[in-house]
């Protein structure tokens, strides 16, 4: 895991995403979901491991419903810093649009050896976040991951993305654009996406 693949798609003369550099400090593990209006509206979903964050692309976004299987699409490591990114990537640039920190917390993993747990394709994790809590899983599967909310209290049919706030500054899009000389139209788009 590095994070050449990272650097590789970004021109940091030009964006203000973490060139990343830093490893982690902390003995909790990190993780955090941010809202990204790129292209398409997503999820990206992160979970610290060996000092950078694993990430996947959700294009539905997480659900509490056991029953919701949502495809998460493994993409490049990011480095750990990056969780605390909210903010404009410009437009033209890799991933362009606004992106929000859209929950955040650390996670534990439920297995003994996470490499062996994503090498298999299923890791089993506990999420102690704002927003999403419990027991959760990603399991491979040919087309990609599927993100599963597991039973317990934290389960829910309720829509957790009408939560449609940051989880560190209460923003909406339209407002981290309009701070960030963002494309507010685009954004907004985000905040009034339909609900799932
Ligand atoms: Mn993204």
């Amino acid at each position: 895991m590095a994070l050449g693949d990272y650097r590789r798609k970004r021109d940091f003369e030009v964006t203000p995403e973490p060139k990343g550099s830093k490893r982690a400090g902390s003995g909790q593990l990190s993780f955090v979901v941010q809202k990204h209006q790129a292209s398409r509206l997503h999820y990206d979903f992160r979970l610290e491991w060996r000092g950078v964050l694993l990430s996947w692309a959700v294009p539905k976004g997480p659900s509490l419903d056991p029953k919701v299987k949502r495809l998460a699409m493994q993409v490049e490591d990011h480095p750990v810093e990056y969780g605390s990114f909210e903010g404009v990537i410009p437009e033209g640039e890799y991933g362009g649009g606004t992106v929000m920190v859209w929950d955040r917390g650390t996670w534990e993993p439920e297995v003994d050896d996470v490499d062996a747990a994503l090498k298999k394709g299923e890791l089993k994790f506990t999420l102690h976040g704002k927003k999403l809590r419990g027991s959760w899983v990603l399991v491979r599967t040919a087309r990609g991951w599927l993100l599963i909310k597991h039973r317990d209290q934290y389960a829910s049919s309720e829509d957790v993305l009408e939560q449609s706030r940051s989880a560190v500054s209460k923003r909406l899009l339209a407002d981290i654009a309009r701070e960030n000389g963002g494309d507010v139209e685009k954004a907004a788009k985000g905040d009034a996406a339909p609900k799932r």
